[in-house]
């Protein structure tokens, strides 16, 4: 199996770069954000948790997160490996991930970042506000929120999969093909 997990910022790209690896490698994309607005849209009691947290910039707490994205990947047996996008975004679902994965005899092959500056963000997250539908890039206080978190709960992941020697950082600043270039250049390398 091939899996990576690809880290950022939010506005970094991951989504639109997930979808260019799920693509090309044929892994199955699961971004937890994606999973909770549909959960949301559909009006299910997980999605009215979610919502509390997503509509103040917060995450939503592990357990919660993590017994999702279990029920997730068990949806797919046969999978040839995952891209995780927006997942693990604190140790602990980090720990846990790696647990489930040797559970199955898998591991994570990579985490790979999107390096983008912080003034960058915040112009592709006002950008995306007017057509993405999402109330929580609308709004300049929950961005921050949102960018805090990412620096004291999120940031740190990297650390753990440094210590695993499996973290691989690209330039996310450029055309969405040349980023896609890098990221195929480190997915081919390792
Ligand atoms: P995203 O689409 O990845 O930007 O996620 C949108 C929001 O969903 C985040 O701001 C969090 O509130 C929540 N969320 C997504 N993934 C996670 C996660 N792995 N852990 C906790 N909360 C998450």
């Amino acid at each position: 199996m091939l899996n990576i997990v690809l880290f950022g910022p939010p506005g970094a790209g991951k989504g639109t770069q997930s979808e260019r690896l799920v693509e090309k490698y044929k892994l199955i994309h699961l971004s937890t954000g994606d999973i909770f607005r549909a959960n949301i849209g559909g009006g299910t009691e997980l999605g009215t948790l979610a919502k509390s947290f997503i509509d103040k910039g917060q995450l939503v707490p592990d357990e919660v997160t993590i017994n999702m994205l279990k029920s997730e990947v068990e949806k797919h047996p046969n999978a040839a490996g995952f891209v995780f996008d927006g997942f693990p975004r604190t140790t602990p679902q980090a720990e846990a991930l790696d647990a489930f994965l040797a559970s199955l005899n898998s591991e994570i092959n990579a985490m790979i970042a999107l390096d983008v500056p912080e003034d960058e963000l915040k112009e592709r997250l006002k950008k995306r506000a007017l057509d993405s539908g999402r109330t929580d890039d609308a709004d300049p206080k929950i961005i921050e929120s949102r960018i805090n978190v990412y620096k004291n709960e999120t940031a740190p992941v990297k650390g753990f999969y440094e210590g695993q020697s499996k973290f691989h950082a690209v330039n996310g600043l450029g055309s969405i093909d040349e980023i896609t270039e890098r990221l195929f250049n480190t997915v081919d390398n390792l």
